[in-house]
C-alpha cells in the first residue's frame, strides 16, 4: 500500500546483491511492473562466486525457464547434471534419466559463466537499474521500518529508498546485519577443497558423487570441458590434510572407488578451500525487508542446493509481493505470505541438511533407500528425482517407495549387507 513514507520512494524494490538470488528477483519483479534498484558491491560485471561446484538442481529449472535463460545456458555448453552415486552398497546408476518422463535434469555451468549471464539479463530488463560498485553500508529506517539503504558508491555515499529492501547479499548479509536480524548457526562437521581440471574423462560424462560416511567427494563435468573435483572430508582429518594440501587432495581423490584419473588430466586451478562453513538460517522477513538465497538459508554444500534455493526463493518472493510493491496491495501480509512459503518449502530440506552436516552416519531410512537404489533400477530413478530436488523428502519417502525398497533389500539380504565396501585408500585419504 502506498503510505506517506514510501510515496516518494526512488524505487519499488531495492535489492542488495546481484548474484543468483538478487538478479533473479530483480528480473521477475521488474517484469511485473516494479522499479528495481539492484546493488552489487563488486564493480566488475563479470564478477562471480568462487566457492561453488556449479551444480544447479532441476528444481530450479522452471525459474531458469521463466527467466528466459535456458537457451543461453545450453549455448554456453552447460552439462545436464544427471549423477551416479557411490554408496557402500555399490553405485546408484539411474538409467534413461534424460529421456524418461518426469525425470528432469538441472545443469552444471560454471558460475564464471552463469553469474555474469543472469546479471546481464537483469541489466537488460526494463525497470531494473543495475548499480555496480554499490556496497550497502546501512539502512534508512523510519518508525521502526526499513525504507531504504545507504550505499558507498564510486561517486560517494548515496541513499536509495524503496517500498521493499531485499537482502540477497549472501550468508553474511549486510542487510541482516544492519537490520539486527540474527542468524542461527548449525555446525558443519566437514571441510572442503575443490579444484578444476581439463581433460578429465568421467564415465558417461556424468556427475559422480561418493558417500563415504562421513566423507564426501564429487566430480562435476562442466561447460567447456572443465571438470570440478571436490572433496568434503570430516574435520577430524583437517590437520593432517592441511599439512600437505596437494598431496592429501590427490591421495584422497586417487583412493575413491572408480576414481577419476586426475593424473592423466591437467589441473587448471589452485586447490580452493572452505575450512569452516556452518549452516545459517534467518527469519526470511523483517519490517520492510525480505531475505532470499543464502541470506535467508545457507545450506550444506554437500547437497549442492544453494543455487537452486537462491533462484526459487526469488520466485517465491516475487509471487508474494509483486502486487504490493507496485502499489496494488499491502506489503506486510505479502511479506508474511513469502515467509510462510519459504518456511514450508525449506523446512524438511533444512532439517536434513542440519542433521547430515553433523557428520553422522546414514540413518536407517537413508540406508534402506540408498541400498535399494543401488540394487534396483526403478529405485535408482526415484533417488534421481529426489537428488535433483524434483521431488521433496515426503514424496521420496512415500509408503509405496518404502515398501518397494524394503522388498528389494529383502531379496538382496537386507540393507545392512554392503555390496562393495568403500576402498580404504592409503596415506592421507585413509580413514
Ligand atoms: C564449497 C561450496 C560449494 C558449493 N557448491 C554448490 C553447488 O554445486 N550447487 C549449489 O546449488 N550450491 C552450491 N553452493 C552454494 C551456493 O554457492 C550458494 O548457495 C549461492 O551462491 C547463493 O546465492 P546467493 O545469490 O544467495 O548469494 P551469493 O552468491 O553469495 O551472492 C551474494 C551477492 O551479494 C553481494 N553483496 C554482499 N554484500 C553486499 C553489500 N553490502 N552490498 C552489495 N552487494 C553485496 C556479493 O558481492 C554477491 O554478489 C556451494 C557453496 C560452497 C561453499
Amino acid at each position: 500500500m502506498t503510505t506517506p513514507e514510501n510515496a516518494g520512494s526512488d524505487y519499488d524494490v531495492v535489492i542488495s546483491g546481484a548474484s543468483l538470488a538478487g538478479s533473479a528477483a530483480a528480473i521477475l519483479l521488474a517484469r511485473r511492473g516494479a522499479r528495481v534498484a539492484l546493488l552489487e558491491r563488486r564493480s566488475d560485471p563479470a564478477a562471480y562466486r568462487v566457492l561453488c561446484t556449479h551444480n544447479v538442481h532441476a528444481s530450479a529449472y522452471p525459474v531458469l525457464d521463466e527467466l528466459g535463460l535456458l537457451p543461453a545456458i545450453e549455448r554456453a555448453g552447460a552439462v545436464p547434471n544427471t549423477a551416479r552415486w557411490y554408496t557402500r552398497w555399490g553405485w546408484i546408476e539411474p538409467t534413461d534419466v534424460l529421456a524418461g518422463p518426469g525425470l528432469p535434469s538441472g545443469y552444471n555451468l560454471r558460475r564464471s559463466v552463469l553469474d555474469p549471464m543472469i546479471r546481464a539479463r537483469a541489466a537488460q530488463t526494463p525497470g531494473v537499474e543495475l548499480l555496480l560498485g554499490h556496497q550497502v553500508t546501512g539502512l534508512v529506517r523510519e518508525a521502526g521500518r526499513t525504507v531504504g539503504v545507504r550505499a558507498s558508491t564510486p561517486q560517494g555515499e548515496r541513499e536509495l529508498r524503496g517500498r521493499l529492501v531485499v537482502g540477497a547479499d549472501g550468508r553474511d548479509s549486510a542487510v541482516a546485519k544492519f537490520a539486527g536480524v540474527p542468524a542461527r548457526a548449525y555446525e558443519n562437521a566437514r571441510f572442503g577443497y575443490l579444484a578444476y581440471y581439463r581433460d578429465l574423462p568421467l564415465p558417461d560424462d556424468m556427475t559422480r558423487a561418493w558417500f563415504l560416511e562421513p566423507d564426501m567427494a564429487y566430480a562435476f563435468p562442466n561447460d567447456d570441458g572443465v571438470t570440478v573435483v571436490a572433496v568434503l572430508p570430516h574435520k577430524k582429518r583437517l590437520p593432517g590434510f592441511r599439512a600437505d594440501l596437494e598431496g592429501s587432495f590427490d591421495a584422497f581423490v586417487r583412493a575413491l572407488p572408480g576414481a577419476p584419473d586426475i593424473d592423466s588430466a591437467e589441473r587448471i586451478s589452485k586447490i580452493i578451500g572452505m575450512l569452516d562453513y556452518p549452516l545459517r538460517e534467518r527469519e526470511p522477513i523483517a519490517p520492510g525487508i525480505a531475505f532470499i538465497g543464502d541470506a535467508a538459508l545457507t545450506g550444506d554444500p554437500v547437497w549442492g542446493s544453494g543455487c537452486g534455493w537462491a533462484l526459487q526463493s526469488a520466485k517465491w518472493l516475487t509471487e508474494a509481493v509483486a502486487p504490493a510493491v507496485t502499489g496494488r496491495g499491502d506489503l506486510d501480509p505479502a511479506l508474511a505470505e513469502y515467509a510462510r512459503t519459504h518456511r514450508e518449502r525449506m523446512r524438511r530440506q533444512k532439517d536434513r541438511h542440519i542433521s547430515f552436516a553433523t557428520g553422522r552416519p546414514l540413518n536407517p531410512l537413508e540406508r534402506l533407500m540408498f541400498a535399494a537404489a543401488a540394487r534396483d533400477e526403478s529405485m535408482a530413478r526415484h533417488m534421481h528425482r529426489f537428488q535433483t530436488r524434483a521431488i521433496g523428502p515426503l514424496r521420496f519417502l512415500n509408503p509405496v517407495a518404502l515398501a518397494r525398497a524394503a522388498a528389494v533389500n529383502l531379496r538382496s539380504g537386507g540393507p545392512a549387507v554392503p555390496h562393495v565396501r568403500p576402498r580404504r585408500g592409503a596415506g592421507a585419504a585413509s580413514r
